[in-house]
């Protein structure tokens, strides 16, 4: 690494400090990469908002994503990998070495890692960015324990909907998980799960087209899909888990995405 008022150089600047940035981060430091991890708005990315992963290789009894978030970056510095609370906010892949800006300073690396994952998707409906923290929530971990009693809803129906609606049922009176289809997008065993819970409930073909309230959230209008019935169900929370947005909106121009927005590769 070396610095001048501008910038510092780096072999090897990672970008994202998810699962996938810090496993980088391991490997490149044990390989004397010297890399800096710009973490971005959030240490750990997605999994550190996760409540239990079970299915992590090497943690028979589960462990909290917080956790193994602590666990990746305490492996990836012992080896010295050095991680920066910053935000890359312009690239140049163009010339060489590739120029970084973030929100503080700059950089220049020889290579560059993205690892910058994906963002909650939004429904997108009226309420729900007025809503957000007074009842819409995206991170059941984050919010859960304010809705101790109540009813609440999970919209989607994939494995992210019904392990967060799992989870929220130790806060909540009851938790009616809406999906705008018959079937279920996630895997069986979640759905068994899901299914035999006491606390669970199911509105299938059924979509959220407004989310309700004075200053918090009190109801929502629902939509069953086949009748075209629309009608206001009363629920004090509306947590949403209906899939990602990559965020890689800062490479447009600098490097080849799919339809999607996704990074396209080689081999
Ligand atoms: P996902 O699999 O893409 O599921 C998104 C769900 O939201 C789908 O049921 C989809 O409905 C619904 N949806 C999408 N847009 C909608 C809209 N505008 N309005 C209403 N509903 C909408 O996303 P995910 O559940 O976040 O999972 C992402 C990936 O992570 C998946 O590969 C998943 O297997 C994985 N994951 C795994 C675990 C685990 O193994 N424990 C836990 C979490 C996530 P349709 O079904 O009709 O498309």
């Amino acid at each position: 690494m070396s610095k001048t008022s501008e910038s510092t150089h780096t072999p090897l600047l990672i970008l994202g400090a998810g699962p996938a940035g810090l496993a980088a981060a391991l490997y490149a430091a044990r390989a004397d990469l010297e890399p800096i991890v710009l973490t971005g708005p959030a240490l750990g990315g997605q999994v550190s908002i996760t409540y239990i992963v079970e299915n992590y290789p090497g943690f028979p009894e589960g462990v909290e994503g917080p956790d193994l978030v602590k666990r990746f970056q305490e492996q990836a510095e012992k080896f010295g990998a050095q991680l920066v609370l910053d935000t890359a906010v312009a690239v140049d892949f163009q010339q060489r070495p590739f120029r970084v800006q973030t929100t503080k300073t700059a950089y220049t690396a020889d290579a560059v890692i993205v690892a910058t994952g994906a963002t909650a998707k939004q429904l997108e409906i009226p309420g729900e960015d007025e809503f957000i923290g007074t009842g819409v929530s995206y991170c059941a971990t984050c919010d859960g324990h304010f809705f101790k009693g109540m009813d609440i809803m999970v919209v989607g129906g994939g494995d992210s909907a019904l392990e967060e609606a799992l989870f929220l049922t130790r806060y909540a009176n009851t938790v009616t998980i809406v999906h705008r289809r018959d079937q279920l997008r996630a895997g069986r065993l979640l759905q068994k799960r899901a299914r035999n819970h006491p606390k669970i409930r199911f509105l299938l073909e059924t979509v959220v087209t407004e989310i309700l309230g004075d200053d918090i959230v009190e109801a929502v209008r629902l939509q069953h899909l086949p009748s075209g019935e629309i009608r206001e169900h009363p629920t004090a929370g509306v947590f949403i888990f209906i899939g990602y947005h990559p965020n890689t909106d800062l490479f447009e121009g600098q490097l080849a995405l799919d339809e999607r927005g996704y990074i396209v590769t080689d081999k």
